[in-house]
């Protein structure tokens, strides 16, 4: 995985010479969606560097410990603001996701702004809009290419205690605690050098692990005992949580990330996916093991994407059509689930 070497130094003039740098990500923003851009925020910063991170919506709690997570600006809440530094910006970074339409409701500033656009990121398929494009599929996530990133533009030596936390953060969060097949050899090392720059493993699994609520704890249990469904004919467990099914534990955002993990985790399961409803919305997490891409089922019939064996989608018809237009399909796909290495 190699950053070209003439996009490098011209990214680097960009950043020299850019008086307002931006720096965003996907909706929903996830760990390693918030690891690194405020890994890289926290680098710019030390760079002396004028920079901002704006992110389209919240996100979970157990993230709001990442060093200078108080600077977030949130779309959804400080609308006006964001949109004057998006206007104002010379540079914008777009970090963990590759459609613009990932990022809902700024799509259309993002798309108008007259702004440079950088995108670090490691999904298939980037849309075209970009003015450079540092795309590694075969990253495990976001946050290892802005350690390499950081490599490239010759300065790894700076990578302190606060880029390393967020680093590290990310790195974690998106490889389910270094246990995917993305997590090669050369990764462990990226996170010994974190380790030794300062990141202490065991406070940050604390910190997004161990931070639950007991109210997220209870959905947890009400879901697994009530709203788990198994289907082995078709290798196949989903979960749906209803909008007042979420409100009766008082949900908030990130509370329900990880649940479709436990659908995958039962013996012989190899599709797995979990639906919850939102303001007349459903949202979709697919997982998967082996070869059955959920990548492109989402992309298919959802309106999503993502990887091979983690991707999201969406639907507009109500909970229960979305389930029948779900359970519809798994006939279809039952030879293939039946035969997943
Ligand atoms: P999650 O299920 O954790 O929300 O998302 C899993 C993966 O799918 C992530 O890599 C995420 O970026 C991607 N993803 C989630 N929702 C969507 C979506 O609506 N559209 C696309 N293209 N990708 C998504
Ligand atoms: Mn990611």
């Amino acid at each position: 995985m190699q950053f070209p070497k003439a996009e490098i130094s011209a990214v680097k003039q960009l950043i020299e010479s850019s008086k307002n740098i931006v720096i965003t990500t996907h909706h929903r923003p996830d760990g390693d969606a918030m690891g690194s851009s405020l890994g890289l925020y926290n680098y710019l910063k030390l760079k002396g560097c004028n920079v901002n991170v704006i992110t389209p919506s919240d996100y979970p709690d157990f993230l709001t410990w990442l060093p200078s997570n108080d600077v977030v600006i949130n779309f959804e809440a400080a609308g006006h603001t964001a949109k004057e530094l998006v206007n104002n910006a010379d540079l914008i970074f777009c970090l963990d996701f590759n459609w613009l339409s990932r990022v809902e409701g700024m799509e259309g500033l993002l798309r108008s702004a007259a702004a440079k656009k950088v995108l670090i990121d490691h999904h298939l398929d980037p849309e075209n809009v970009y003015d450079f494009v540092f795309s590694f599929t075969e990253a495990c996530s976001t946050s290892e290419l802005i350690y390499r990133f950081i490599d490239a533009l010759g300065d790894v030596k700076m990578i302190n205690k606060d880029i390393a936390e967020c680093l590290y953060c990310g790195i974690m969060t998106d490889t389910n605690s270094f246990r995917y097949s993305s997590m090669k050899a050369d990764v462990h090392r990226i996170i010994a050098e974190l380790m030794e720059a300062g990141a202490e493993n065991y406070r940050i699994h604390e910190r997004v692990y161990d931070t639950s609520t007991e109210n997220r704890l209870r959905l947890l249990g009400f879901s697994l005992k009530e709203k788990l469904t198994v289907l082995p004919e078709f290798n196949t467990a989903y979960l749906a949580l209803s909008q007042s099914e979420l409100e009766m534990f008082n949900h908030k955002s990130g509370d329900t990330e990880g649940l479709v993990n436990y659908a995958l985790s039962i013996n012989g399961i190899k599709f797995a996916a979990f639906f919850s409803e939102k303001d007349g919305m459903i949202k979709i997490s697919f997982r998967s093991k082996g070869n059955f891409s959920v990548k492109e089922f989402s992309g298919k019939y959802f309106s999503g994407g993502g990887h091979k064996n983690a991707s999201g989608g969406r639907s507009d018809l109500s909970l229960s059509d979305t389930l029948k237009k779900f359970l519809d399909l798994l006939p279809v796909y039952k030879n293939e689930l039946n035969s997943v290495e």
